[in-house]
């Protein structure tokens, strides 16, 4: 398939690109990696295609004060996957990484792309929520700061508005006694997640869990933060039982679909054992680090 026509901007500016934006028909363009497909296959129809790729000021990764990073919007998914910054301050994300679809179209896909697409099997949107980032939202001169929580509102779907740029993701420090793993299934390196599940856990100075945050993907519209789970966990002492019922509790915090690629029983057995093995690899981190 051929997209339809369509015209063509190349701004060099955030200024210049939000004005562009300004127009109802056009939409941005960052590594192309989902927009282009779509248009290919004519599920997206833009009459305008805003590149941001000349727009520097969107790529790069920075501490931020709170003692965080910042990751602009363009910074392609390799230059996440291989950044020190990231694998000191957001190891959890560094490891989602390389599950990421394969080299070549994480050479060209970025981060604000990812999150705006909003993709149910993506590995960044589940990472985030686990990781409580904000997401930054420009139009025009109004910025808007959304805690990840909010901004997924369904399947593909954001609250970012007609004209609005998604302009950075920032996230918070690492907090101390924490520990982190990443687990997903797909049938081939490089697919789509069949099931995923990012963890993050924190224990307390009598190695109790202070906090478990489990976030499922690809089990649903979007991701799905696993309350049942963290629940078992909260306040307790950690053991490999404890981490057996914990993982089982996953059932409770997910409705996941049967579709061409696995049955919905098959991904609720996925998801347990996947938690399973998450939360056991987090909290050998925590109790090791
Ligand atoms: P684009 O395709 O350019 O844009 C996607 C959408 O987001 C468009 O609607 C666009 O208008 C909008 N958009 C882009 N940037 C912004 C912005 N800054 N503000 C507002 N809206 C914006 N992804 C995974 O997560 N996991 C995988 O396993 C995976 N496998 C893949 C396998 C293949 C074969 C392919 C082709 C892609 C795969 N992807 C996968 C998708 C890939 O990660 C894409 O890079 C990502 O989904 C979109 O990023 P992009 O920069 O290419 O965005």
């Amino acid at each position: 398939m051929k997209p339809a026509g369509f015209s063509y901007v190349r701004p060099g500016s955030l200024e210049e690109a939000l004005a562009e934006l300004a127009d109802p028909d056009a939409k941005a363009l960052a590594g192309g990696q989902s927009l282009i497909p779509a248009m290919n296959f004519r599920l997206a129809q833009p009459g305008r295609l805003v590149d941001l790729n000349g727009v520097s000021a969107l790529a790069g990764i920075s501490p931020t004060t709170e003692g965080g990073l910042r990751i602009g919007a363009m910074t392609r998914h390799r230059a996440v996957e291989t950044s020190p910054l990231v694998a000191a301050g957001a190891p959890l994300l560094a490891e989602a990484m390389p599950f990421i679809a394969h080299l070549q179209i994480r050479n060209r896909g970025t981060i604000g792309g990812s999150l705006a697409h909003a993709d149910p099997a993506a590995e960044l949107p589940a990472v985030m929520l686990v990781l409580e980032a904000t997401i930054e939202l420009r139009r025009g001169t109004a910025v808007r700061l959304v805690p990840v929580a909010e901004f997924f509102t369904g399947l593909f779907a954001t609250v970012l508005q007609p004209g609005e740029l998604l302009t950075a993701v920032s996230v918070p420090p690492l907090p101390a006694g924490s520990g982190w793993a990443f687990e997903e299934m797909a049938r081939r390196r490089g697919d789509y997640a069949l099931v995923g599940v990012a963890a993050m856990v924190v224990l307390d100075q009598r190695r109790r869990c202070r906090s478990a945050r489990v976030v499922l993907f690809s089990v649903g519209e979007g991701p799905v933060l696993a309350m049942s789970v963290a629940g078992v966990l909260t306040e307790q002492p950690v053991s490999a039982e404890r981490i057996g019922s914990a993982a089982a509790a996953v059932q409770h915090d997910i409705d996941p679909p049967s579709d061409i690629h696995a049955s919905a029983a098959y991904r609720r057995q996925l998801a347990q054992v996947l938690t399973g093995r998450a939360l056991t690899r987090a909290f050998h981190r925590a109790e090791t680090r």
